[in-house]
């Protein structure tokens, strides 16, 4: 849902919407990427926001998206990563993408079992996702 720059529900400031289900606009009209770091950067935006106003201070604090960069996979030895300062393909970029993704997770257990799975459908080819990209038009 479209929310004020602030996270919360248009008409109910003590309600707020973060991650995917936010639609929030950059000061430049674009909208923030449906990402993990932008629902990252969202949760721990409102839970300043929550805490200040616990204590007193009732301010609206717009959220300010910071975009690191952009990675992403093609395949399963190939990647891109845009950095700004770096752009990169090809097996590189994708060791890089799965390092990064595994580092940001939170604890080590979830990095443990990140990896293990990722390494169980690398080397078996089962996916625990499935996505279907097939419309109705292509069909045969
Ligand atoms: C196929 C795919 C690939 C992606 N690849 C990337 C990528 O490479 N890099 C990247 O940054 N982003 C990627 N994304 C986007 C990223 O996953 C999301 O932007 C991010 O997870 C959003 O976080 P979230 O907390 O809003 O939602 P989620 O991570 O979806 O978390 C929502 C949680 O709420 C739980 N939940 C749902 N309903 C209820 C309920 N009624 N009660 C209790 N719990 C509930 C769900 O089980 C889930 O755990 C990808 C998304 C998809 C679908």
């Amino acid at each position: 849902m479209l929310v004020e720059p602030d996270l919360t529900v248009p008409g109910s400031p003590e309600i707020f919407v973060i991650g995917d289900t936010a639609h929030v606009l950059r000061p430049d009209g674009k909208p923030v990427p449906g990402v993990a770091p932008s629902a990252k950067q969202e949760g721990k935006h409102v839970a300043t926001t929550i805490k200040a106003r616990l204590a007193g201070d009732g301010a609206a604090r717009p959220f300010r998206y910071k975009h690191a960069g952009d990675l992403a996979t093609i395949g399963k030895w190939s990647a891109a990563i845009d950095f700004g300062w770096i752009k990169l393909t090809g097996w590189l970029a994708w060791w890089l993408w799965g390092i990064a993704h595994i580092y940001f997770l939170i604890d080590f257990r979830n990095r443990l079992a990140v990896s293990l799975s990722w390494l169980w459908i690398y080397f078996t080819g089962q996916r625990s996702a499935r996505l279907i990209t097939q419309g109705d038009d292509d069909k045969s």
